[in-house]
Order: structure tokens, then sequence, then C-alpha cells
């Protein structure tokens, strides 16, 4: 027990002076103090007592500092080592800011942070660089850099303290010790613990490299733009100055060709038609590819029947084929009997460039065009492959380049530009397909392109109306009788092609045929020859002689010879189908009774005359028009610009118009906005068909003239068909009446 120290003075107070009175008792003379000696014993023991008492407490005091102080000295070896540990930590943390601040130096940002209303609390030293100021200077105070006056962007958050975004990102102009430089910015506030927003921090990139770059590269996208346009407007000029005097010697050279010419004018009259041609067909090549290069050739998507469109391709290039001897023959797999989604016009220019490659490089034998599913089922294959004179492999690779050309010896014999292959690839690669060729030099080559295959209706599934038929197939060109197998056998028919006309007497002799279809020039003999030595064993065989349209003159001699029926070539499935099935299903079953009309003539429609307005300011080119609709058997009258066609029309009635869409004092677009205008207006009865003429090539031109109310438009030089074709789609039935003056 320690006892506490007011307690312990009293009692060593009252011990001394106990301890002194029992001794001044005990020493001082017996009669000065007379006291009990047991009191004087007590005290003095109790003073004794007391003593005792003290000097256990000092002893125990003696014992608790001695601990204290041990304890002391242990404290105060933890607080060295603490103190030691704080050093440490101190250089390292100096260590890390200076490594830190290095950091932000070196990486050149500016950085700077804020007070929320605005005073600088922290420049780094890009910032004092870059503005030229001096760290001490600023700090504490408000800084704004110069803004460039142009600049819009107010100072956000960051700098001006306003408002509190978390953060945010600008670009500004500024001035610096350079002169005007672009920063992106970022500002982010810093909040303490509780959320209150401390100071906000600014860093910043110097992007003035970056910006001048991005303007380079706009004006030059610009600049690029603007030539691309003043490109687009050469070429629509070019075509339309061409295209308007070749309008006029193609137009001339045709009208020259229906007069009467002794032989030697008419070749001459013939050779500049086709040279005519032959340059306009460079002109559009060009046209064409300068189109697509400048992606001013958008594709139109449509459904259509392959089928269709390979035998019409095949229809067109017919005329040249057998011109030269040679044969084309078609086939579209069963698969894709239905319709497809894709750019026909796209997939139609391509094969006719290659089968008219096909045709131009093919002397004996012929060309087979074939569309069929390719391997994986996505897209579909077309090929076109011909016996011609083939490409040597090395330069096969070249091909599709601009202006090349496998052979440049053989260029000048066969023409062309060496433009048509390129042109086909770019478009096959437009529609997502690719392009390629395998060929052996001598052999011929096929071409073949692929297209995404998005189907627009099923393939129907062809009908077996042909069952019970057995036919022999003999042809001069194995391709075409392949061909006519395969699409016998697919409706239904037992079809054998026969080698050669040997072959096919054997075979016909066995019995085992009802039906014989039999090209014209099936061998070194025509048909005819073949059918009247094999008369007598013909009996009960049924025969279909094919033939192209420009030997129909053999028609009746081939009658005489004794055949059923004939097939204008390039056949079509349908019409061989019918006609077989046509043939069979006849109960005259052995006579040649007649001829069975070809299905695949169609007699041109007769049409009523009409009265057409001719719109046009070119001499020679009103000159064509007025004699082609004459000779058609068509009133003409022509004017010179839209004002005239206007006043025509006040004063008479006209079933159509056609209308040059350039023209001087008023064109051919405003004009029709007029004409559309009056009938709006009630001033006019009934819509007049306006058919725009026109010689410019460029997509956008057919819009513009449908924009302005055109109902179509026909391309110059006016080609015979064509402007017969629009005749028959927009004056038919009762011709509108003109009201009023337009
Ligand atoms: P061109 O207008 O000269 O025919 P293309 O680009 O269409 O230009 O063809 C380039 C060249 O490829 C031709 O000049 C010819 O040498 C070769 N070529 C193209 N198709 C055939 C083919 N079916 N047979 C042989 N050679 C061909």
């Amino acid at each position: 027990m320690i006892v506490p120290r007011l307690a312990r003075v009293y009692l060593l107070v009252i011990a001394v002076a106990s301890l002194a009175f029992a001794a001044a008792v005990i020493f001082a003379p017996q009669q000065a103090i007379s006291l009990n000696p047991l009191v004087v014993g007590l005290l003095a023991l109790a003073g004794l007592a007391v003593l005792f008492l003290a000097l256990v407490d000092a002893l125990r005091r003696v014992k608790a500092l001695d601990a204290r102080s041990g304890e002391l000295a242990r404290v105060k070896l933890e607080l060295e080592t603490t103190v030691r540990a704080l050093q440490q930590r101190h250089r390292e943390l100096q260590a890390s800011e200076q490594r830190y601040r290095g950091l932000l130096e070196a990486q050149g940002d500016v950085i700077l942070r804020k007070t929320p209303d605005g005073r600088m609390t922290f420049a780094n030293d890009a910032f004092c660089k870059v503005f030229g100021v001096e760290r001490e200077l600023i700090l504490g105070r408000p800084f704004f850099p110069e803004m460039h006056p142009e600049e819009k962007a107010p100072l956000l958050g960051g700098f001006t303290g306003q408002g509190i975004v978390p953060r945010v990102r600008y670009d500004q102009r500024l001035k610096t010790v350079q002169g005007w430089r672009w920063f992106a910015w970022e500002d982010y506030v810093i909040r303490t613990e509780t959320g209150q927003v401390t100071e906000v921090q600014s860093v910043a990139r110097d992007i003035t490299e970056q910006k001048e770059l991005e303007a380079a590269l706009r004006e030059a996208r610009d600049k690029a733009e603007e030539a691309n346009r003043a490109k687009s407007m050469f070429l629509a000029t070019m075509s339309h100055e061409i295209r308007t005097p070749m309008n006029g010697v193609i137009g001339m050279a045709g009208l020259l060709m229906d007069t009467r010419l002794d032989p030697e004018q008419r070749s001459y009259a013939q050779a500049v038609r086709e040279s005519g041609e032959a340059l306009l067909d460079i002109i559009n090549d060009i046209l064409d590819f300068s189109k697509i290069e400048s992606g001013a050739m958008p594709m139109e998507e449509t459904a259509f029947s392959p089928r269709v469109l390979v035998e019409g391709v095949a229809e067109l290039l017919a005329h040249r084929a057998f011109e030269k001897g040679i044969d084309i023959a078609t086939y579209a797999h069963p698969r894709l009997n239905g319709q497809l989604i894709a750019d026909e016009g796209r997939v139609r220019q391509v094969l006719l460039n290659l089968v008219g490659n096909a045709v131009k490089f093919t002397d004996n034998g012929g060309v087979r065009i074939l569309v069929v599913p390719d391997a994986d089922q996505r897209f579909i294959r077309f090929e076109v492959a011909d016996s011609g004179i083939g490409i040597a492999e090395k330069a096969q690779k070249n091909i599709f380049e601009v202006f090349t050309q496998a052979d440049s010896s053989l260029a000048r014999r066969y023409g062309g530009t060496g433009l048509g292959l390129a042109i086909t690839q770019r478009l096959v690669k437009a529609m997502g397909g690719v392009v390629g060729v395998t060929s052996q030099p001598g052999k011929g080559s096929r071409f073949w392109f692929t297209i995404p295959w998005r189907r627009a209706s099923g393939g129907e599934v062809a009908e077996s109306i042909l069952t019970g038929a057995k036919v022999l197939v003999l042809t001069a060109f194995p391709g075409l009788s392949e061909f006519l197998v395969r699409q016998l056998c697919e409706a239904g028919a037992d079809a054998f092609a026969a080698k050669g006309a040997a072959t096919a007497e054997t075979a016909l002799s066995s019995g085992a045929f009802n039906v014989l279809v039999i090209d014209h020039r099936s061998g070194s003999a025509p048909a005819s020859d073949l059918l009247v030595r094999l008369k007598a064993r013909l009996q009960g065989v049924k025969t279909v002689v094919l033939l192209p349209a420009g030997e129909r003159a053999h028609l009746p001699s081939l009658k005489a010879a004794g055949f059923d029926a004939y097939l204008i070539k390039p056949v079509r499935r349908v019409s061989l189908i019918q006609r077989v099935a046509a043939l069979l299903n006849s109960k005259d079953s052995g006579t040649t009774e007649s001829l069975a009309p070809d299905a695949d003539v169609q007699k041109p429609a007769v049409q009523a005359p009409l009265r057409v307005l001719v719109a046009e300011d070119n001499r020679i080119n009103v000159m064509l028009a007025n004699s082609l609709l004459t000779k058609m058997g068509h009133r003409v009258d022509t004017v010179a610009n839209g004002r005239e066609a206007l006043e025509a029309l006040s004063r008479a009635p006209y079933d159509i118009v056609l209308m040059d869409v350039h023209m001087p004092e008023m064109d051919g677009l405003e004009a029709t906005r007029r004409i559309r205008l009056a009938e709006a207006a009630g001033r006019r009865r009934g819509r007049l068909p306006i058919v725009a003429l026109t010689a410019s090539a460029l997509e956008g031109d057919k819009q513009i003239c449908l924009d302005a109310g055109m109902d179509d438009f026909l391309p110059k030089p006016l080609n015979p068909e064509q402007l017969r074709s629009v005749l028959a789609r927009y004056a038919v039935g009762e011709p509108p009446h003109i009201a009023a003056a337009g």
C-alpha cells in the first residue's frame, strides 16, 4: 500500500514530534517535565512505528520508481526506432515525389491546380515555360492564359473554377511564348474525404501539330472532292460533246443505208456506221470506268430471273456469233429457276462484256453461258466458256488490269481498249463477288464470276412435262447439245446427244427415239440433206430444226425436207420444252403438215400513228429523230428549245414529247416543269408523256429528269428499237388532249 503524499507528511510530522517529545521527557531534568513513563514510552513507540512505516513506504516507492524508469527506457528505445523509420519513409517519399515530378515534367504536359475560386495552387515547369510565367508570381492568385479571338469555347470548369463538373475535356487555342498553340485540356475536381471540392486539376497537351494535320487533311479532301466534281463535270460535258456528233454519224449512216445505194456505197456506209459504233463503245467504256473509279456508280437492286438474263444476253450477242459461224448456248441450273436479288443491269453489263470477249476471241466452236449455285450455296456462279484462242498463263494474271491485253499483237486484229475486264472486275467486286479465269492457249477460256445468292422467290420445280419423250440431239457445237440434253432431261425426257451425223443415223435406226432436235448446221452438210437421207427411217420421229434468225430463208426448203417444227437460236429453255411437248401431243404423227409457229419470235406490235413533238437544238439529231419517226409512220413536229415546245403544245395536241435536256433559252427540265405545273393547275387535261433525250451518261441525270417530271429517257444516239419501244410504252390508249396553253 502506498500512502498518499499529504498523509505521509502529517504522519512524519507526528512521528518526529512524538519522538522529540519522548526524548525531551527522557533526557530533561526530572523536575522540568514530569510525565507518566508509560505515556512517554507509548509516544516513543508510536513515533518509532510511524518512522518504520515511512521507511517501508519509501522503500516501496524506490521500487516503483525503478520499474517506471525501466519502462521509460523501453519507450525511449521504441521512440528512437520509430523516428528512424519515419526518417527513412520521409527520404523515400522525397525520392518518390522527385520521380513523380520528373515524370510530369518529362511528359511535357501542362499541369496546374487551382482553388475553386480560381487561385493557382500549383503549376508545373511546363506550364511556366509554355506560358512564360514565373511560378512565384502566379501562385496564390488567379491566372488565365490569353485565348485566341476566334476561340468560341468558353473557359471551362478547371480554368475558371466556375461550376463543378467532375471531369471535362475541351480543345482550346491559347497564346504561348511560341505564339498561338492548340491544347487539349482535361480538368477534374479534387475532393476531400467528405466530398468537398478543394481544387481543380487541369492537364493540357499541345495538339497543334495534330490540329494542323487535320486541317491539312480536310483541305486536301475538299480539294479532292472539288477535283472529282470537276472531273465528273468534265466527263459529263465530254460525253455530251462526243456523243452528240456520234449520234449524227451513226444515225445518218443508218439513214443513208436505207436509201438506194450500189453495193460499194453500201459497204462504205456500213463501215462508217460500224466505226461510229465502235468509237461510241470505247467512249462508254471510258465513261463507265471513270464512274466506277470515282464511286459515282451506285448499285440498284431488283428481283430478276438469272435464266432470263443469260438467255437475253445470248440473244443480244447471237447475231455477232452467228455471223462468225460460231454458236452460243445457255444453261441455268433448275435451282435458279426463281428470282434473285442483285443489280441486274450490272450483272448484264458484266455478262455482255465476258460474252462479247468470248465471241470476239473465238473463231470455231462456240460460247457457253452457264449459271449455277456455287459450291458453298451462298453465291451463284456465272460462267462464260469459249473454244477460242485462249490466254497464255502469264497473261492471265494481268488481264483484269486497266488497258491490259493478253497479246498486244492480237489487239490490232481483234480491236478493244483493254478496259472491259477492268470494268468487269470492279463491278463484280462492288456487287460482293469475285471474278476469275482459267484458260489454255489454243483450247479456249472460261471466265467466271460470283455474286451473293439472295433469293427473291424460290427455284420452281421444273415440271416433268416431257415424260415419255425420247429425244436425240444433234448439233455441230457439242456445248449446245450438252445444254439442250440437260434441259430436256430436267423436264422429264430421256435425251441423248449424238456425236455426229453417222452416230445419229445409227441411233435413229434403232427406233429408240421419238423426237430429233437437229441443228441446221449440224455438220458438213445442212440438216435437210441428212433428213432427206434418213426419211425412210424417221417414221414416228418428230423433228425440230434449230436455226439462227438470219437463216429463216431456209424455212420453205426445210419444210419440204420434212421438218415438223423449228426453233430460233439461241434457244430459250421454255421454247425448247414447249415445242417438244407440243410435238409429242400432236396427233398427226409422222406428217409434216406445217412448221409450228415459233415462240421465240415476237411480232412487232402494230402501232397507231402518233403525233410526236421533238424538242432538240442539234440540227442533225433533229433530222435523225424526224426521219426515224416518220419512217415508223408517226407525225412529227420539231422545235429548237423549251420555250418553242411550250408554244407548240399550246397550239396542237401531241401524244408524246421527246425533249432534249440541254437546250438554249429554256432547257428541257424547265419546260417539263412548266408542263407539269399546267397539268396540275388543270390547264392541261391528262398527263402528257415526256421522254428525255440525253447524251450524258452520268448517274443522277436520270433522277434529275424524273424529278423534273419526265417519264423516261432515251439515250442519244437514238436507237430505232429503243425509240420504238418507248413510243409503244408511253403512247398507248387515248391520247391526252390539251385544254389550254402551258
Ligand atoms: P479488250 O477491250 O481489249 O477486249 P478486255 O479488258 O475486255 O479488253 O480484255 C483484255 C484482254 O484479255 C483482251 O485484249 C484479250 O487479250 C484477253 N481476253 C479477254 N477475253 C478473252 C477471251 N475470251 N479469250 C481470249 N482472250 C481474252
